[in-house]
């Protein structure tokens, strides 16, 4: 690898890819940026192959881009990083190559990789300084006011400051527009059978290349891409044109179909923006902008409740989890509250089950990298946490398979949300459901295997016992929360017999979850 001299070595990771950050304001002909590909981000989860290509390939564009703008870059490949066993090793090699008086790096949004880099600041040969990311609307200073860990911490107690603060969708009397802050009972609704949702807008970014590079240096991954092309956005105009798909063909049903389960589409009428705003391509701020935007011109076709429904969710739910993760780290990523500790079943790894609402959820993650967020809450996580998986386990499948997943935003909605693993930080009550929600709100159970409508016995959905085994074991727990006590109320109602029953075959379906 050859390095060249500079004065100022800046070290941008894989999700810092915000070309539109001060320190690309002005060419600076003694700085030197680096990117660079390495095997310890590649490789500290089994990540989705298309979750490494599509990082590697935006950072490959960053480079080229700032380039092209007059900058200096040095973009190292795996070939050039191999040699190094982590990233401190090869920072130490760039200041003594290069010659460099210092290194600047920007602050990374992972508790591992903050502590690596702070530990590595410390016995630099020389000045080491953190910059922040300016990507997110909390600064980071004002996170510990923010969310203070004494205190309960609700979203949207958050998310109503937020709007406040920036005045989105806000009225010039301080009322939110629409008088609520919140249309969610419009945004529940099951897809009717004559809505066909649009095919997603897919790049075909050529990655071969990098598809090669990590056959080279053995990089184990999950899930598959289709040839050698990426489907995710690599830069700013992709991005973008991301954005104008979603505004122009998508957010009109955004909300009324958020929490549609159906096999009509996998993506159906969701942005997928989450990389794009996660690698940091896109600023949240625009995106919401241009919501708005879209909106104001033309209200009569965006509904305030499809508006509001995406904007709660990037400037409420997006921040709030980045705020608790935050806050709560590093205990956070032990939290197992409810004891839980099965192994997660095989069949997250292939799709081979008969659930046909989790097999849609499974497959389509491993060939898209991608699931909506009622399928990772009310399908896969709601199947695990009723079955008493290891959050560990939970996690370390979320943050690989997902092309979003990073530690900051996976950590929270997999361990909080949707695991109750914190006990409450997030969530007020555990997401969990029997087979009558996901019928409801979905399409599947009609050509399922099983009967969602039989509670107990071979055929029975097994969302349905589960469920009251779910509910008996952890009784004691939840039976004290006022928001669960009708559901234990009915439960006792039962028969002893009819309970008893039901439990059985819980405890059958737990022996052999492989199996389902
Ligand atoms: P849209 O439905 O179009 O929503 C718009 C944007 O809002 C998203 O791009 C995202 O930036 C933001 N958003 C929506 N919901 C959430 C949320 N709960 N938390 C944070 N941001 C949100 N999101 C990630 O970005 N990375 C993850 O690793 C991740 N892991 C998850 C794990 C579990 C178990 C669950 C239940 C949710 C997880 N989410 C995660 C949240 C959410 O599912 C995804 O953000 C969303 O599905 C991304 O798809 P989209 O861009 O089409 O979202
Ligand atoms: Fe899922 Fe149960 Fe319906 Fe089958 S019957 S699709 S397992 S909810």
């Amino acid at each position: 690898m050859r390095v060249p001299a500079c004065e100022r070595l800046c070290f941008l990771l894989g999700d810092q890819l915000n070309v539109q950050h001060e320190w690309f304001d002005h060419v600076e002909p003694d700085t030197l940026f680096v990117l660079a590909e390495l095997y310890q981000e590649a490789s500290y989860v089994r990540h989705h192959v298309q979750k490494v290509v599509a990082f590697f390939d935006a950072m490959a564009a960053l480079a080229a881009n700032l380039e092209a703008k007059g900058h200096r870059v040095l973009h190292l490949t795996l070939d050039d990083t191999a040699e190094f066993d982590d990233l401190p090793a090869l920072l130490e090699h760039l200041i003594s190559a290069s010659g460099a008086g210092s290194l600047a790096y920007q602050r990374p949004d992972e508790y591992r990789l903050l502590e690596q880099m702070q530990d590595f600041a410390a016995r630099a040969a020389v000045p080491v300084r953190c910059t922040g990311t300016r990507h997110f609307l909390v600064p980071f200073e004002a996170l510990d006011s923010t969310f203070p860990t004494h205190k309960q911490q609700r979203m949207e107690h958050f998310y109503r400051r937020i709007r406040k603060q920036s005045g989105w969708l806000m009225d010039a009397d301080g009322k939110p527009v629409g008088g609520k802050w919140n249309y969610d009972v419009e945004n529940r609704k099951a897809m009717p059978a004559d809505v066909q949702p649009p095919e997603p807008l897919l790049f075909e970014n050529p990655v071969g290349d990098i598809l090669e590079r990590l056959e080279r240096h053995q990089i184990q991954t999950i899930g598959s891409l289709s040839g050698t092309t990426s489907p995710w956005p690599r830069d700013r105009a992709q991005a973008r044109e991301l954005l104008r798909f979603f505004t122009d063909q998508l957010l009109p049903l955004f909300g009324a179909y958020q929490d549609a389960l159906t096999d009509r589409g996998w993506a159906l009428f969701h942005s997928r923006l989450s990389f794009a705003l996660n690698s940091k391509i896109l600023d949240p701020r625009e995106v919401v902008e241009a919501v708005l935007a879209v909106w104001s011109a033309e209200p009569e076709r965006y509904p305030l409740a499809a508006v509001e429904g995406f904007v709660r969710q990037l400037i409420g739910w997006r921040e709030f989890m980045r705020g608790i993760y935050w806050t709560r780290m590093p205990e956070y990523a032990q939290s197992n509250a409810l004891d839980a500790r099965r192994p997660l079943p095989e069949f997250y790894w292939t799709g081979n089950t008969r659930m046909a609402c989790m097999k849609q959820a499974i497959d389509q993650s491993l060939e898209h990298a991608y699931a909506h967020h009622i399928q990772r809450l009310m399908v896969t996580g709601n199947f695990a946490l009723l079955a008493g998986v290891d959050p560990d386990a939970v996690d370390a499948w979320y943050l690989g398979i997902y092309i979003d997943a990073i530690e900051w935003v996976e950590m929270p909605n997999t361990r909080g949300m949707s695991q109750f693993a914190d006990g409450g930080v997030i969530a007020s009550k555990p997401y969990v459901s029997s087979g009558n929600y996901l019928k409801k709100m979905g399409d599947h159970c009609g050509g399922c295997f099983y009967d969602v409508k039989q509670r107990t016995g071979p055929k029975a959905c097994p969302f349905n016992p589960l469920y009251w085994h779910f509910m008996n074991r952890h009784r004691e727990r939840l039976g004290r929360n006022p928001r669960i006590g009708m559901i234990y109320r009915g439960w006792d109602r039962r028969s002893q017999e009819d309970r008893d029953a039901v439990l059985a075959s819980a405890e059958q379906l737990l022996e052999q979850l492989d199996t389902l």
